[in-house]
């Protein structure tokens, strides 16, 4: 049997669109299983606003580029890898033909299309699945000088950055109705802890009564401003005036997938605006999969992505050994 070791010409069996940690698990365990594997990157991950990831095995503390060049280094190791810095512009189905003709036997294929960044060439392609890894971008409350804190003294993962903010006096800052819950996951880190919904009726009057019985305060007027003296935060401007001292906390960010290379392909997804896969990790578009913060429940860890990545990566190898015999996706 020819296999894509001996073949270096053979066409590629996943595209996959993102290079975090559920990008790279995902390629390293394909080309482990023999595929030839594109990880197509714009280099722009979420957290390129913070110095330090926590939480990651064997790698609390790391910087997240650090984690992501091993990550890198581990996957182009596979003489079927290839790693593009690209930004993906456009994916669109083959028709049934035109994926037999390239040799995809379950006719099932796509192009994908992508401009090369900082240098490197464009990239165009077919693949017989997508992966789509991509991440997601945030939408941060309006505030003017909240970039300039977010990642340093506002972080949005409470598992991953809560500990550094011990006994410390937070900000809670968001205008999305899952701030309760929020509240009572950083509790667990300091009592001293103001909840800012920015003029949002998204705490009811029930949850502020529980959670003052703890010591937490809901304030529901309008934010001005973070305030800080250089890269310190030091408190929050309501619209008023009245400066209320903080010195860091949370922020809620609204959160979007970022899939308009998908075009007028119709993709699935929730009301969130995260892309809906299967158990298998297969969107509403046969042969498109999706993994990591782009998928329900959205941003999490970096760890849960690279294993999310790698789930997928086993369903998605699985689905091509199926596709090529014609025998379906699961034995009655
Ligand atoms: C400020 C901050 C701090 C964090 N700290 C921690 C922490 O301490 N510990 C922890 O476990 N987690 C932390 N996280 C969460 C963690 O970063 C994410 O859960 C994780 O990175 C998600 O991985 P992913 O592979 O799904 O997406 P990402 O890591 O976001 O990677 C997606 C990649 O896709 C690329 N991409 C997007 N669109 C395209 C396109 N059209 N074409 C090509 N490429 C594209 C992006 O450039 C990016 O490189 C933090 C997040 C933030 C925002």
């Amino acid at each position: 049997m020819e296999t894509v070791a001996s073949n270096p010409d053979a066409p590629y069996g996943v595209a996959i669109l993102g290079g975090g940690p559920a990008g790279l698990s995902a390629g390293l365990q394909l080309v482990r299983a023999n595929r030839r594997i594109a990880i197509l990157d714009s280099n722009r991950p979420r957290h390129s606003a913070t110095l330090q990831s926590h939480g990651f095995l064997t790698r609390d503390g790391a910087s997240p580029l650090e984690l992501r060049r091993l990550g890198r280094e581990e996957f182009e190791e596979y003489p079927t890898a290839r790693f593009a810095q690209s930004m993906v512009r456009e994916v669109a189905p083959l028709t049934r033909d035109e994926a037999l003709s390239v040799g995809f036997p379950d006719g099932i294929g796509f192009r994908v299309r992508a401009t090369g960044i900082r240098g490197s060439a464009d990239v165009e392609l077919v693949a017989r699945r997508v992966l789509l890894a991509a991440g997601l971008t945030e939408e941060l409350p309006a505030l003017p000088m909240i970039r300039a804190y977010y990642g340093t003294a506002l972080h949005s993962c409470v598992e991953c950055d809560g500990f550094e903010k011990t006994d410390k006096p937070l900000a809670l800052i968001g205008e999305t109705n899952d701030l309760f819950a929020r509240a009572l996951l950083i509790s667990r880190f300091s009592s001293d802890l103001i909840v800012f919904t920015n003029g949002a009726e998204t705490v009811r009057p029930d949850q502020e009564q529980q959670l003052a019985s703890i010591g937490i305060r809901v304030e529901r007027r309008i934010i001005d401003d973070i305030v800080g003296e250089r890269a310190d935060m030091t408190g929050v401007r309501l619209a008023d005036g009245e400066i209320i001292p903080r010195v860091g906390g949370f922020v809620r960010p609204r959160w979007h997938a970022p899939v308009e290379f998908l075009g007028d392909l119709e993709i699935t997804r929730d009301s969130w605006g995260l892309v809906v896969v299967d158990e298998r990790g297969e969107t509403s578009i046969r042969g498109v999969y999706a993994a990591g913060d782009i998928v329900p429940p959205g941003p999490q860890q970096l760890i849960i992505a690279a294993g999310n990545g790698a789930r997928v990566a086993a369903r998605l190898n699985m689905d091509m050994i199926r596709g090529a015999l014609g025998v379906g996706q699961v034995d009655e």
